[in-house]
């Protein structure tokens, strides 16, 4: 039954769609790799590569087999080129997708929280400094819903400190600070193709952007057993790679990702410039650089406004309900408490606003919904 006062359902993401305007072409490169007979590493993997590298501004990437790899793997490369050691500290936003958190548990280092700002979601600059012991090696700022940190600050930090910054770029693919994107603005960066991201692949696939050269090596031989050689592996590596398949479907996406971005930042200006309702929080809008993977809004009771954008025909979601350091793997670890992150997670929603399946009338629709709402 639809219960929706217009009768139509606004859809908060379809997949299927997305990849609709793509599926002959999809289906091609599909054709093409099968029948190319190569189906681990080869041509498509490294024309990715390239391009990836080329839209980055990079020098290099490296394919990887999703993005918590690509975090993992870089971290892990640092430890066998002797800039960290187990045991390490690693700073990291303490509102994001717990991968971040994992990254670091997996290469044996310690995630330290640092708490965000409540009007980017973004980690705190100014709480930084604060969180630097004498272990502390690197920062891993998190472009949260698309929105670029303020990393120029963040990498004066980190110089002062000697830290490396780390971009977990999952969520910003394509956005930009100036005349620079994101994947480019710290030492190195780790990207997710997870088929919701900006940039979906069609099953899970990453990669790594760094303009050094030392590590773009170790990540590669980290990523096929530790070494490039076939019968004598350096490292005791892990077996994490592009599959050429993925990298065919993304090289189709990729020419397209700067489009389906404004398409995104269409939308977010309809929101902001049409939601008004004292109960609902906008994001700020940032700079232009920003790619909206995620419109993320502000209620105090949350549920009520969702069962309320339910019964009008409007799918939401929350990026995320529970913080990283408050999930069960955690708590023991006691990494601590951080009240802008754990607020957020209580008060945040998030809105349709992928272009396949959200029309700019769409999102004006959802504005006059939202404007309509009363706690
Ligand atoms: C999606 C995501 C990841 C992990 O990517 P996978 O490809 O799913 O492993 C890491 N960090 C953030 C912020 C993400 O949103």
């Amino acid at each position: 039954m639809d219960c929706s006062k217009s009768g139509r359902k606004y859809t908060f993401l379809d997949l299927g769609r997305v990849n609709v305007p793509y599926a002959a072409r999809l289906q091609d490169a599909c054709l093409r790799v099968i029948a190319g007979g190569r189906y681990i590493g080869g041509r498509e993997v490294e024309a990715f590569e390239d391009e990836l590298a080329a839209f980055c501004g990079c020098r290099y990437a490296v394919g990887t087999g999703n993005g918590l790899d690509a975090l993992r793997l870089i971290l892990l490369s640092y430890i066998a080129l002797g800039v960290m050691s187990p045991g390490d500290e690693v700073i990291v936003p303490a509102n994001t997708y717990i991968a971040t958190f994992l990254a670091v548990t997996h290469a044996g280092l310690v995630s330290v929280p640092v708490d965000p700002d409540v009007a980017t979601y973004n980690i705190d600059v100014n709480k930084i400094a604060d969180a630097v012991t004498p272990r502390t090696r690197a920062v891993i700022p998190v472009h949260l819903y698309g929105r670029p940190c303020a990393m120029e600050d963040i990498r004066d930090i980190a110089e002062h400190h000697g830290l490396k910054v780390i971009e977990d770029n999952a969520q910003a693919i394509g956005a930009f600070v100036g005349a620079e994107r994101t994947g480019h603005l710290g030492d190195a960066a780790a990207f997710s193709f997870y088929p919701t991201k900006n940039l979906g692949a069609l099953g899970n696939a990453g990669a790594v952007t760094t303009d050094d050269a030392k590590l773009a090596d170790m990540v590669r031989a980290l990523g096929n057993y530790g070494g490039n050689d076939r019968h004598d592996k350096v490292y005791c590596g892990y077996n994490s790679r592009l599959d050429p398949i993925q990298a065919a479907m993304l090289r189709i996406k990729l020419q397209d990702i700067d489009e389906l971005n404004n398409g995104r930042r269409a939308i977010a200006s309809v929101y902001g410039g049409e939601i008004v309702n004292k109960h609902v929080i906008l994001p700020d809008y940032g700079a232009a650089g920003h790619v909206w993977h995620q419109y993320v809004v502000r209620v105090d009771n949350r549920e009520h406004f969702r069962n309320y954008m339910s019964r009008n025909g409007v799918e939401t979601d929350v990026h995320y309900p529970v913080p990283p350091h408050m999930q069960s793997c955690y708590r023991a670890a006691g990494l601590g408490r951080f009240p802008i992150a754990e607020a957020l997670a209580r008060e945040v929603v998030s809105l349709p606003v992928n272009p396949a399946c959200t029309s700019l009338d769409d999102a004006r629709d959802i504005s006059e919904i939202i404007n309509a709402y009363v706690c």
